[in-house]
């Protein structure tokens, strides 16, 4: 199929309608932070921790470099090393699972539910054996995982539960914001994140030993300057995108409502087309941070959508227990085999209008 060069092409995701409508805050706050001259551990990445704490309200927060090293951060304030094992979803971006290497452990893929797409609390309790340390079900696509059966599944076992709520910023599980139900919730503000920096930060968050921990580590390990308490690393959020991720903090819910609204349309427009769509459980409240359809005809809808100049993309297409990094395991978890055969994601973003969500559902009910 020939491309349209006459249609105006549909990204998936576009930065630049927020960055317009905040930009008089977000000037102004850059600017501050250029002639405050304090660039490191300063005044804003303290001010953001606390407001993210009392927006996720409870636990304290520790604004680090990316939600990979949050990751990494939590997994370490609880003490996951060596010999080590930590059940995550194979279904996930990378990090979920790399980082359980980094720290020394070694990472155990389950399966996930076909309704969420998130950790399966039966396969997990299949896999817990006496090495296992910790459980880190990852609230996939702005989609809270069974938080109420894991959580219960680690006490009963006495393992740490270790949200990746990179992808689900005010998300809620039974009205409590996923991150601060586990003992720490990692989370990114890569740009196109539901809070999103102008570059790579993260936000470790959870109990005081846990956030005490990742503060002294994220910093050489020292309180004091050239006193090491711990093993440090350099994995500070720095003041500028503190600066500005705290102008896009006072507008985050609206930001959410906005991808709600947007998710809710796709879901009216595809209602009776032979896709699946994404399900919001009754005690949840998805943030659609990724718009993820599921068709077993996946790429003659790719295909037809890029002739109508529509953006797409796949996540993901491999999951990561056939990974060879991850020793490209023979073993089958069919329910991640078979999203990752049938999931794509759609365009959705705040700003994203409502026409387009028009173009683009036609073009999805007529390929399917
Ligand atoms: C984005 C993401 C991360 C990593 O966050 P960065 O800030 O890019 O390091 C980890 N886990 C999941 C599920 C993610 O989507």
């Amino acid at each position: 199929m020939s491309q349209r060069p006459d249609v105006e092409p549909i990204p998936l995701v576009d930065l630049r309608p927020q960055y317009r409508a905040l930009r008089q805050e977000i000037d102004e706050a850059i600017r501050e932070g250029l002639e405050s001259g304090q660039f490191i551990l300063g005044p804003q990445v303290a001010r953001l921790e606390a407001e993210v704490a009392a927006y996720l309200g409870g636990g304290a927060a520790v604004g680090v470099a990316s939600g990979t090293d949050a990751l990494r951060l939590a997994l370490e304030a609880c003490g996951v090393g060596a010999g080590d094992e930590v059940i995550v979803p194979s279904f996930t971006f990378v990090a979920t699972a790399s980082m359980v290497r980094q720290v020394g452990a070694s990472p155990v893929f389950a399966d996930i539910t076909p309704d969420t797409l998130t950790l399966d609390p039966a396969s997990v309790e299949a896999r817990v054996n006496p090495r296992t340390r910790a459980v880190v079900p990852v609230h996939l696509f702005g989609a809270p995982a069974d938080v109420d059966e894991l959580g219960a599944l680690c006490r009963h076992h006495g393992l740490h539960l270790i949200e990746d709520a990179a992808q689900a910023f005010g998300a809620e599980h039974r009205g409590r914001k996923v991150g601060v139900i586990g003992e720490a919730g990692c989370f990114s503000f890569f740009p196109s994140k539901t809070l999103g920096a102008y570059g790579d930060g993260g936000m470790l968050v959870g109990g005081p030993a846990v956030v005490d921990r990742a503060r002294l580590v994220r910093n050489h390990g020292s309180r004091t300057r050239y006193q090491y308490e711990a093993l440090g690393m350099n994995s500070r959020l720095d003041e500028l995108q503190a600066a500005v991720l705290r102008v896009k903090l006072r507008r985050v819910e609206e930001a959410i409502e906005a991808r709600r609204k947007r998710a809710a349309l796709y879901g009216q427009l595809l209602a009776d087309a032979p896709v699946r769509l994404p399900e919001e459980t009754p005690e949840t409240r998805h943030v659609f941070s990724v718009f993820t359809i599921r068709t077993p005809v996946r790429d003659r809808v790719r295909a037809a959508l890029e002739a109508a100049r529509i953006a797409s993309a796949i996540y993901y297409p491999q999951p990561l227990h056939h990974a060879p990094i991850f020793g490209g395991a023979a073993e089958s978890l069919p329910h991640t085999e078979q999203a990752c055969r049938e999931v794509l994601a759609l365009p959705l973003y705040p700003e994203l209008p409502d026409g387009a969500i028009e173009r683009i559902t036609a073009v999805v009910r007529r390929a399917c």
